[in-house]
């Protein structure tokens, strides 16, 4: 039985619930995950060491260290400690050149994303792909990837002056950008294909009036820390786009999964691969 290492560092609530749709994927296909925890303070060098235990550890196959991680940690010394042949979340300088030429192993978004689309038959080759992020860790791959497909791709940023003139005019539009609801009817045309990446968690009033019985006075943070208040939506408003275009994965429910999916789709690859 293979075994994917998970190493948390502290126990941020959204990365306490990225790990247990892992752990739950795992268990469904008899994977074993050994989670490891290590306080939010953890100095850097204790932290590199955890990570080089597990490299050497041969009934490992697969490490993540589950981001984001605390500021006072290199993120890029501490993702390029792990030996990239364990490297599932393929986000090593070695994986990321390997897979920047084309091959895989791919970032699990990326690939979540490639295998969503193969999914639905929708060929990337030659499409006009727009690419709402360019971060490291999501968006550059994800473009990256469709640009290996075929597609040609257009990347947008937070300095993109116009971004509706950017995503109107392509057949696909991926957002991966982390800002609620971003993407609004205006930004859309008919036929188009929306992939939404971003995963948010907002305040919700219609959630507030259920939460609400009972309550008395509550100070703002106690009402905006209330989970029971609290949704996830995605980067694009799914609401007043779905009625224009073809097709849009929901938040949540779509890549957030198939992420999940990819990522031991590379823990196969790597255990098939010895
Ligand atoms: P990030 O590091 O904050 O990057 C955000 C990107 O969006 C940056 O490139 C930024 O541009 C760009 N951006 C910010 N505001 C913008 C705007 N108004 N218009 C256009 N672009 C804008 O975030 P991340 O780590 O890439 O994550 C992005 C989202 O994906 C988050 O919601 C995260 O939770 C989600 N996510 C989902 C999955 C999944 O499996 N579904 C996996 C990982 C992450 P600059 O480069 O100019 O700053």
């Amino acid at each position: 039985m293979p075994t994917l290492a998970i190493i948390q560092v502290g126990e941020r609530p959204d990365s306490n619930s990225y790990i247990r749709a892992k752990k739950n994927f795992a268990e469904k296909i008899e994977v074993k995950v050994r989670h490891i925890q290590v306080p939010e303070n953890i100095p850097q060098a204790d932290l590199i060491q955890i990570i080089e235990e597990c490299n050497a550890d041969s009934n490992i196959q697969g490490i993540i260290v589950q981001l984001p991680i605390p500021a006072h940690l290199d993120r890029d010394t501490v993702i390029n400690t792990i030996d990239p042949k364990k490297d599932v979340d393929a986000l090593t300088v070695d994986s990321i050149q390997k897979w920047s030429e084309g091959e895989d192993i791919l970032s699990a978004t990326a690939r979540g994303v490639r295998e969503l689309l193969n999914y639905y038959k929708i060929d990337l080759h030659d499409k006009k792909v727009t690419v709402v992020g360019r971060s490291e860790l999501v968006g550059k791959p994800i473009a990256t990837m469709c640009k290996n497909e075929g597609a040609v791709v257009t990347v947008c940023h937070s300095k993109t002056v116009d971004l509706g003139a950017e995503t109107k005019p392509a057949d696909i539009i991926i957002c991966a950008v982390g800002k609620p609801e971003l993407i609004r009817a205006e930004y859309v045309r008919e036929g188009q294909i929306i992939v939404d990446v971003g995963i948010n968690e907002i305040f919700d009033e219609s959630l507030e009036n259920e939460s609400k019985n009972g309550l008395k006075a509550e100070s703002n943070k106690e009402i905006a820390n209330d989970p029971m208040r609290r949704k996830l939506v995605g980067d694009v408003d799914f609401e007043s786009v779905k009625n224009i275009v073809a097709a849009i994965t929901p938040v949540p429910g779509g890549v957030g999964q198939m992420t999940v999916l990819a990522l031991f789709e590379n823990l196969a690859d790597i255990c098939s691969s010895k």
